[in-house]
């Protein structure tokens, strides 16, 4: 995506305290970006598609346009392969500010329906496939004991870092 497109894109409601409240959030380093652009350069997504620009992500985050970031859905095409973090020039850690935009998408309803529904799946039965007799036979061929169908051994986890509550609103 272009300079100008973030422009035309970006709402114009700007919220000042968002920057230092991603740095409390994970994206410590967020200032020291300097907009250099290695980390799009190197970036393996951003070859393929070049509206990806994790670049712009981090400036935009940096200028508070909260929302313009946190609605926009290709924050979730990031294959978190931390390729960025290693080109960095100036270790402003963009795959850890990247991780840190996606928790806050995540916690505000933002997060694409399948991932969601994939969360909740992997909440409520401790896996995100589904366990049948056909599974378990394959299991069984390779001398690996039966899995529980309804094994519940994540939702404490879940429960504790709040992801429970924030699914149990968000996902149908
Ligand atoms: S995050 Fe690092 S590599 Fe990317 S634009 Fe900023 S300073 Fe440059
Ligand atoms: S971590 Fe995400 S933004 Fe960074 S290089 Fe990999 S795919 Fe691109």
């Amino acid at each position: 995506m272009s300079q100008d497109m973030i422009e035309k894109k970006a709402p114009n409601n700007v919220d000042s305290s968002f920057p230092n409240y991603l740095q409390q959030e994970g994206a410590e380093r967020l200032w020291a970006c300097y907009q250099c652009a290695k980390c799009t350069s190197g970036c393996p997504l951003s070859r393929l598609d070049g509206d990806y620009n994790p670049r712009l992500f981090i400036r935009a985050a940096g200028l508070g346009l909260k929302e313009w970031v946190l609605q926009n859905e290709s924050l979730w095409y990031c294959l978190l392969c931390y390729t960025c973090q290693e080109e960095c020039p100036e270790d402003a850690r963009p795959t850890e500010v990247l991780t840190a935009l996606k928790n806050e998408a995540f916690r505000q309803g933002f997060a694409p329906a399948p991932l969601a529904m994939g969360a909740k799946k992997l909440m409520e039965e401790s896996r995100i496939y589904l366990v049948d007799d056909f599974l378990n036979e394959e299991r069984e061929d390779e001398g690996l004991p039966p899995l529980d169908e309804d094994e519940e051994v994540l939702e404490e986890v879940f429960a504790i870092t709040g992801l429970k509550e924030r699914l149990e609103k968000g996902v149908d």
